[in-house]
């Protein structure tokens, strides 16, 4: 049978990261081709048959196939290539440069997410050598996607793909980025299988009022109404819903919590014990925002616009407000939420959307991670999470494909919401390998006939 030679996986995977990084492809402009084309030629040198699809001048997208025997659907491999803006000054090494020092690849992407498109990217050439070497094919075709422009909402990368070249994209499952994020809850290590993301409800309040001359002051001031409405909307703490992956999120941290850390945790499946509990809660005000955001349908204002002249009242006001929602909600139960705090003459109206999502925790795909990780990190408890962002994944679904965001890595002193889309970002060469182990177990567990 097949063994992976990990000292050369270590190598491949690091040297594909770091050539990876040195594409400068920042979005916006993207030059995702520029990846799209380095990943065409890695694959078409181990033998298999990539399609590079270009959505817009320079915006490239790259797929491959690995077939199996076709016994059951195909697993989807999904990354993105472009990566936000950096500001070189800020960074120790520069942020294109792929510098490999005190044992962490550097640069733009390291986190967010050319670290997964490299673990992919291994992951297709291994299984191939596993083929290659006489082991039987998968049960499932292995699908490798690298997509362009994520980070301004995949339009011209996962979601130009299912909306022009669906067959070749079609999968059963898919592993995404958004989990396998390391974190510490006391003493106890937590690695996230993302099972759930939020949905976007952006809107826009428009507020109106006689325009005039502001030497007389009005009471139906465009600017002051608005301004109430606003301030309602941004301190409101809307009704409390709890969905399967929080609840299942919130009590797998309690169970391994000291006991009261644990009952705290607890009485926070209860909306009637959510908030005093929350303030009892040992941990950083960061992770208290979060547990708020992943049990309420949020609304931040963010954006102002009212005005011209200092003594004129303007006719109309408006304020922008990225909205989110869990799932099992839309844009008109989000409505149902909002109106309570909406005042006299505020007119509210959705801009953009995106539907929430939620995968099952009862698939054999999130059985195969729990297995694999209860050996390879018996001393970690896996949990379930809910990003609060958007991820392409809201393309993919639409294809009907159950969408799970898992890539381990393992807690190594920096937080990884401190590092993605930040200066300095990096990843260590051990976590970069260790991803790649566990997801190749995860892969032959679930696709092989081995098991
Ligand atoms: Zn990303």
């Amino acid at each position: 049978m097949f063994q992976p030679n990990w000292d050369q996986v270590r190598e491949e995977v690091t040297g594909s990261l770091v050539d990876l990084i040195r594409l400068d492809t920042t979005n916006p402009p993207g030059n995702e081709m520029l990846a799209a084309e380095y990943l065409a030629a890695v694959l078409h040198e181990a033998g298999l048959e990539p399609v590079v699809l270009e959505s817009a001048p320079g915006r490239g997208n790259v797929v491959a196939r690995l077939r199996g025997n076709g016994q059951e659907a195909p697993l989807l491999l999904m990354g993105h290539t472009d990566v936000v803006p950096a500001e070189p000054e800020f960074w120790q090494h520069p942020p294109f440069a792929g510098k490999i020092a005190d044992g962490y690849i550097w640069g733009r992407g390291a986190v967010d997410m050319k670290d997964i498109v490299a673990t992919f990217l291994e992951l297709l050439l291994l299984f191939k050598r596993r083929v290659d070497a006489g082991d039987p094919p998968l049960r499932r075709d292995l699908i490798f996607m690298a997509t362009a422009d994520e980070e301004r909402g995949g339009h011209l990368g996962a979601g130009f793909l299912v909306d022009h070249h669906p067959d070749l994209i079609r999968a059963e499952y898919a592993l995404n980025e958004g989990g396998g994020r390391a974190s510490m809850v006391g003493e106890q290590e937590y690695i996230t299988c993302q099972t759930a993301e939020k949905g976007l409800a952006r809107f826009q309040l428009e507020a109106h009022g006689e325009p005039g001359h502001a030497s007389v002051p009005r009471e139906d001031n465009a600017v002051v109404r608005l301004a109430e409405t606003i301030a309602r909307i941004g301190r409101a703490r809307l009704p409390y819903h709890l969905t399967d992956t929080v609840w299942s999120y919130i009590t797998a941290i309690a169970a391994t919590q000291p006991p009261a850390v644990g009952e705290a945790f607890e009485r926070l499946l209860d909306a009637a014990t959510f908030d005093e509990a929350l303030a009892a809660l040992p941990v950083p005000a960061q992770m208290k925002r979060m547990l708020v955001a992943i049990t309420h349908n949020t609304a931040s204002p963010t954006i102002l616009q009212a005005g011209s002249k200092v003594n004129v009242f303007p006719s109309v006001a408006t304020a922008r407000v990225d909205g989110r929602l869990l799932p099992g909600f839309d844009q008109e139960s989000f409505r149902v939420e909002l109106e309570p705090y909406l005042g006299e003459g505020v007119e509210l109206s959705f801009t953009d959307s995106g539907a929430p999502l939620e995968a099952s925790l009862e698939s054999p795909l999130y059985e195969a991670i729990q297995t694999v990780m209860s050996t390879a990190a018996a001393e970690t408890v896996l949990i379930p999470s809910m990003l609060t962002g958007a991820t392409d994944a809201k393309h993919i679904v639409r294809l009907g494909t159950k969408v799970y965001g898992f890539c381990p890595r393992r807690f190594d002193g920096l937080d990884f919401l401190s590092l993605v889309h930040s200066h300095n970002e990096r990843i260590s060469v051990d976590n970069l390998l260790y991803g790649t182990q566990v997801l190749y177990q995860v892969i032959e567990r679930f696709c092989s006939n081995g098991y």
